[in-house]
């Protein structure tokens, strides 16, 4: 048997079953996953292979039973065998899951031995991929090795009918692992209760550095406007929101407006956190998401969580554990150090973190929610693919980085790695890639990269010898991503917007309309190209784009715009606009993220940004939901958008108006275009499609038109989903 079935109560399930229809034979573990035998009656077992994978438990996944009859051996009884040495590990590690109703319980008993311990955990619940050293999955394989379990907690380990069956992360107070209260310089505060004292901190308006389950979170009151603005300052004046994290779906519902789909994904086990729009009136501080309509809102899924939400009675900042593009800290002394200057106190434990896993994000919209970043809680489960691949490994991108080993129809996507732009992303790609080829025993035959000779992750995929090298065009990889998620394998239109990719022509792509399947593509249209001026820094400075744009359609000299007059000065403008046109230190773009960005600064939003992509979802967030205008664009031509912006803005438009009209514009546009090709399906996806209001309108608007839609689900639209992309193209190419 296949699939998720280690470390979820498996063998405890198959034994009572047994048990239950008067069978004999056994169960084990093995690196396939579960071996078992069953003999008896013929009616007993066919009911048996009839209940088994319909009852599993509940973080159980089963994907192919094989059988075999046997003769029968006259076994005795029923037993649980231990796991034989050796052989090719292929069983799924399971994703960490929160903590379960039963746990819980346990938890707030006061009867309970575990009343309060802020580890209790079991079979249907807990730490595993963040756990995992390698497998088969069993105690001594986790970070839970050092700990030795008490005759009580043994007890329940060894009895197959206890919901703690070889459940390996078990542990009591007694034996398992504690919380400690440290200060910035490393000092241990012994006196009192860790927990306690860590909620009167932060009931006192102090930032708590709180070690959960795939790193560190930094914490403070969400309604404390001097703790929130202290915390971001301290974060190298961070500008992307904060993640909150609510005490039930009670508190979560008082913070932001909830359909059915995203009150399933807040209480689910894999925990994400949900941007949804923000409630009127919702007690959250200024600073928390400013200029922002939604909120990111997630439920407690550690004890430790609910303990200290319960605690503190109010909504926790709750964001990952960093300063600025570093990635999550995850190691203690690595967390007391990197995070001395921004918390007041650390509230720690001793149970290691082997593998980091940050928080995972999805976005509400009004069709299935959108993941955002998919990691923690969803990492490692394989994502399917509609073709079989040799062993394979994909890089996938710069930015946003996530790795990608295959193997036959399996995908394992890995957890979230960030930017790769220095040493400690690099370091974990690296140590990623090396974890999954031992967990999922791959080894990777085909190596696909992006085009790019300058991502540390195409750099990292040449450097492999002895393997077959398939470079993927960015673009493509992100179409191929959503096709092979849809197990499409025919040909279709993509709308494929994001902020940068490399062309096959040496151009940066990021505005293109493809049409292909996983083989192959043609690039049939693309946004204007217009200059970067300056390159990356045109990336942080959106006013530069609006410059670029300006050059492109009323010529060489652009007036500096009134919107822009108070925060650009008139020399640096000219310097720009002659860089336009001189095409020095600046490449040609069709980028549709540059696009968002010119609007961006023309209607006086944001003429810089704090981080790539924030002109757009301040823009996206201003769209006046009352406008029905559309601003024109000849198929995805945006120079007449641009020449009417200017104009709506010179008449004293609303930001939101020309916010509206501009996303409306661009989703007719994109539709149409789409529609033009003899194509009968579109693709929208790249990281521009994170946009709640241009994705919706698109989709409507293709749909009218008779296209069916396919966007991503499961993998993000963004880079995030970049390495599963390679990895279907790659498989399309060599088999
Ligand atoms: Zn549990
Ligand atoms: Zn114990
Ligand atoms: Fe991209």
């Amino acid at each position: 048997m296949e699939g998720t079935v280690q470390g979820v109560g498996f063998r405890p399930y198959v034994h009572r079953l047994a048990g239950e229809l008067g069978l004999a034979g056994f169960v084990l573990n093995d690196e396939r996953g579960v071996l078992l035998e069953v003999e008896g009656e013929a009616a007993a077992v066919q009911a048996f292979l009839e209940r088994l994978p319909r009852e599993a438990p509940p973080l159980a996944a089963v994907e192919r039973v094989s059988r075999t009859p046997l003769e029968p051996t006259g076994e005795p009884g029923f037993a649980i065998r231990e796991t034989p040495a050796g052989g090719e590990p292929d069983a799924l590690v399971s994703p960490d899951s929160a903590t379960c109703s039963d746990c819980l319980a346990e938890l707030l008993d006061p009867a309970d031995r575990r009343h309060r311990y802020p580890f209790v955990n079991c079979t249907n619940c807990g730490p595993r991929f963040t756990i995992v050293r390698g497998v088969p999955y069993d105690r001594p394989l986790t970070t839970m090795a050092g700990f030795k379990m008490c005759p009580a907690c043994q007890a329940e380990y060894d009895d197959p009918a206890d919901r703690r069956f070889h459940a390996q992360p078990n542990a009591c107070p007694d034996c398992g692992p504690s919380l400690r209260l440290v200060e910035p310089g490393g000092r241990e505060l012994s006196a009192g209760d860790p927990l306690e004292e860590a909620v009167a901190a932060l009931s006192a308006g102090n930032v708590v550095a709180v070690k959960g389950l795939g790193g560190y979170h930094l914490a403070c009151l969400a309604g404390e406007e001097g703790a929130v603005a202290a915390l971001r300052a301290r974060k190298h004046r961070e500008q992307r929101p904060f993640a909150l994290m609510a005490r039930d779906l009670h508190a979560a519902r008082e913070l932001v407006e909830l359909g059915p789909a995203e009150e399933a994904l807040l209480t689910g086990r894999e925990r994400p956190i949900v941007i949804a729009p923000r409630r009127p009136g919702a007690r959250v501080a200024a600073s928390v998401a400013p200029r922002s309509p939604d909120l990111g809102v997630m439920l407690p899924y550690s004890p430790l969580h609910h303990l200290l939400l319960a605690d503190v009675g109010e909504a926790l900042v709750m964001t990952s554990a960093n300063v600025s593009d570093e990635p999550i800290a995850y190691i203690d002394d690595d967390a007391l150090e990197r995070l001395a200057p921004i918390a007041d106190l650390f509230l720690v434990h001793d149970r290691p973190i082997h593998v980091r896993a940050d928080d995972s994000v999805v976005r509400a919209t009004s069709g299935p929610p959108l993941s955002i970043r998919r990691s923690r809680g969803y990492v490692p489960a394989p994502v399917n693919l509609p073709l079989d691949a040799p062993p394979l490994l994909a890089c996938g991108a710069e930015q946003k980085n996530a790795f990608c080993l295959a193997r036959g129809r399996r995908a394992w996507v890995g957890h979230h790695i960030g930017d790769l732009g220095n040493w400690e992303t690099l370091r974990s790609f690296r140590e990623g890639i090396e974890h999954f080829e031992r967990l999922f025993a791959v080894r990777p035959e085909v190596v696909a990269h992006d085009l790019h000779p300058e991502y540390l992750s195409t750099k990292h995929a040449l450097e492999l010898e002895g393997v077959e090298h398939v470079g993927v065009q960015h673009h493509h990889a992100h179409m191929a991503a959503c096709l092979a998620e849809h197990g499409e394998l025919g040909t279709a239109v993509g709308a494929i917007f994001d902020g940068t990719g490399l062309g096959t022509d040496g151009a940066v792509w990021g505005g293109e309309l493809l049409v292909g399947s996983l083989s192959g593509f043609e690039r049939v249209g693309h946004l204007w190209p217009v200059r970067l001026p300056g390159g990356e820094r045109a990336i942080r400075e959106p006013w530069r784009m609006a410059c670029a744009w300006l050059v492109e359609t009323v010529g060489p000299e652009p007036d500096l715009p009134p919107s822009l007059a108070g925060t650009v000065a008139p020399e640096r403008w000219a310097e720009v606009a002659r860089l336009c046109v001189s095409g020095t230190a600046s490449p040609v773009t069709t980028s549709a993220g540059r696009l968002f960005d010119a609007v961006a600064a023309l209607c006086g939003v944001r003429s810089t940004a704090g981080y790539e992509g924030q002109a757009a979802v301040e823009l996206e967030a201003l769209v006046d939901p009352a406008e029905d205008g559309a601003y024109p664009m000849s198929l995805i031509d945006a120079r007449p958008t641009i020449l009417a912006v200017l104009e709506d803005v010179a008449s004293g438009a609303e930001p939101g108006r020309v916010a509206a009209r501009f996303h409306e514009g661009l989703a007719r546009a994109t539709a149409e275009a789409c529609a033009s090709t003899a194509e009968a399906t579109a693709v929208l996806s790249g990281g521009v499609f994170q946009n709640r209001v241009l994705l919706e309108r698109t989709t409507a608007h293709l749909e009218a038109a008779g296209l069916r839609v396919l966007r991503p689900l499961a993998l993000p639209p963004n880079d995030g989903g970049i390495s599963y992309g390679q990895a279907a193209v790659a498989a399309a190419l060599v088999s």
